[in-house]
């Protein structure tokens, strides 16, 4: 690397470092930012309309499959309503995967896959590790998410689509909190809940341990270095919001994932709501 590489590389590190910056100071004025500080994100949303309108009618889920990714934000017919998993389900096992499809063939309209996928990247090296040879054409994370999003789009009798870098709402891993719910909670509806990653496991892969660790790998991009990183601290964590079907799973989902309260320090607090009784 010439020295003026190492200089530009400097630079960009330290541009990401300013644009972070301004946008942790931004979010920290959001106000269920500053409300998930004293509150319970149940006490916030109680009685609010939004809230009620963000739970589909009865039997109804999204259809567009997308991955958890909070910059994979954009609108358009095949991407609107997103059904959320980390990396349009890259990381379910083989027999989870096939479960899925066959809960969900016919019901889904479209499989998107995106640039950067940070589970796509994820997957990849745990295939590089476990000796496993990649798909034929397959040689970067991204590439290994878009065959896997098109082979899962035709397994599923859905459309395909892939959102580039000039679609992603931000560039950066702005994201505050996860959203973990049903296929029937569009969170988009909620007005002012700041940049989240969002996951739908609770209908799509109910596997406790499959829960346990997107939740883990969804918060460590948050935690880590793509992410506001150091930033969050335990007065100003990153919340894990899971919004049940009822009081008892809400226990047991939040009592699954109480241990990554210590681990990470306290940075990351858990907190949820149930769907609201009609
Ligand atoms: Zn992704």
């Amino acid at each position: 690397m010439s020295f003026k590489e190492i200089m530009d590389s400097t630079h960009a590190v330290e541009n990401h470092r300013e644009i972070l910056d301004g946008k942790w100071v931004a979010s920290q004025a959001n106000p269920f930012v500053k409300s998930l500080r004293e509150k319970d994100f149940s006490e916030i949303v109680a009685g609010r309309e939004d809230y009620r309108e963000a739970f589909l009618p009865e039997g109804e889920m999204l259809k567009n499959l997308r991955c958890a990714d909070g910059r994979e934000e954009i609108s358009d017919p095949l991407r609107e309503g997103k059904l959320a998993e980390a990396g349009q389900c890259i990381l379910y096992s083989d027999e989870e995967l096939d479960k899925f499809v066959a809960e969900n063939k016919g019901k889904i309209k479209s499989v998107c896959s995106h640039v950067g996928c940070g589970a796509a990247k994820i997957k990849y090296d745990q295939m590089l590790s476990a000796g496993l040879s990649l798909p034929a054409g397959v040689t970067t994370s991204d590439e290994l998410g878009v065959y896997f999003s098109k082979q899962l789009a035709d397994r599923l009798g859905a459309q395909y689509g892939h959102t580039g870098p000039e679609e992603l709402r931000s560039q950066e891993h702005d994201e505050r909190a996860l959203i973990l719910a049903h296929a029937n909670f569009d969170a988009s509806k909620i007005k002012d809940f700041p940049a989240h990653f969002s996951s739908h496991a609770l209908t799509l892969n109910d596997n406790v341990d499959y829960i346990k660790a997107s939740t883990e790998i969804l918060s460590g991009i948050a935690l880590g270095s793509h992410g506001f990183g150091s930033r969050f601290t335990a007065e100003n964590p990153f919340y894990v919001v899971v919004v049940a079907q009822d009081a008892a799973e809400l226990e047991s989902i939040k009592s699954s994932l109480a241990y990554l309260i210590d681990k990470s320090e306290g940075r990351i607090k858990i907190t949820g709501s149930i769907a609201p009784s009609n």
